[in-house]
């Protein structure tokens, strides 16, 4: 008989962090997540939790200038997408973001790329400075961004709860996005389903 878990509690030191869901990534965009558009009712779910416990809600996005050196006109790997201020940056409408969201933007510097949502940004000291010690990773894409900012997570000594039903994989090779949940996992990320948070 497999044991039964307790249901997860929010703690008043936790925040939920969603990683890159932008249009761009969503279907039709340029660089498009396969069914990534299934995690946004349940990424809603997520922060509906987080608000009624009165928890931070922060969403990183990719906000690249035009020439970013991620770029296959410029000799990356990937086609043009976010650009900062253009509609393929933005968040869906389907997204039910707080009012009060605090939004990190990564990747602003055209001759670095930036996965993780800790590179060159605020957020590792905006967490501490809210007494953040257990982080809610969720968003796109598995393989990439999702499992840089996991990683980093980690080392900078915070709890990760990884959202599996909330995230999506680009699997540029078949079989990525397991290989970067299994990773993660075993660097001391915890698997995590909407369902066995305590509501
Ligand atoms: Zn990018």
């Amino acid at each position: 008989m497999s044991a039964v878990h307790p249901k997860t509690i929010l703690a008043p030191s936790d925040a939920l962090i969603i990683v890159d869901v932008q249009q761009d990534f969503l279907p039709g965009g340029a660089l498009a997540v396969p069914r990534s558009d299934e995690i946004l009712p349940v990424l809603n779910g997520y922060i509906e939790r987080f608000r009624a416990a009165g928890l931070p809600v922060v969403v990183t996005r990719d906000w690249h200038p035009p020439d970013h050196c991620s770029f296959k006109p410029q000799g990356g790997p990937w086609p043009v997408h976010c650009v900062a201020g253009t509609a393929g940056a933005g968040f869906p409408l389907e997204l039910k973001l707080p009012e009060d969201v605090r939004i990190v933007s990564k990747a602003e510097d055209p001759m670095q790329d930036a996965y993780s949502g800790f590179s060159g940004t605020n957020l590792s000291a905006m967490l501490r400075a809210l007494g953040i010690q257990r982080l809610f990773i969720g968003g796109l894409a598995t393989d990439y961004c999702v499992l840089n900012t996991v990683l980093d997570a980690l080392r900078k000594g915070f709890g990760v709860f990884l959202l599996e039903d909330a995230i999506r994989a680009v699997n540029v090779r078949p079989g990525d996005g397991e290989r970067a949940v299994a990773r993660m996992r075993e660097r001391g990320a915890v698997a995590l389903q909407l369902k066995a948070l305590m509501p």
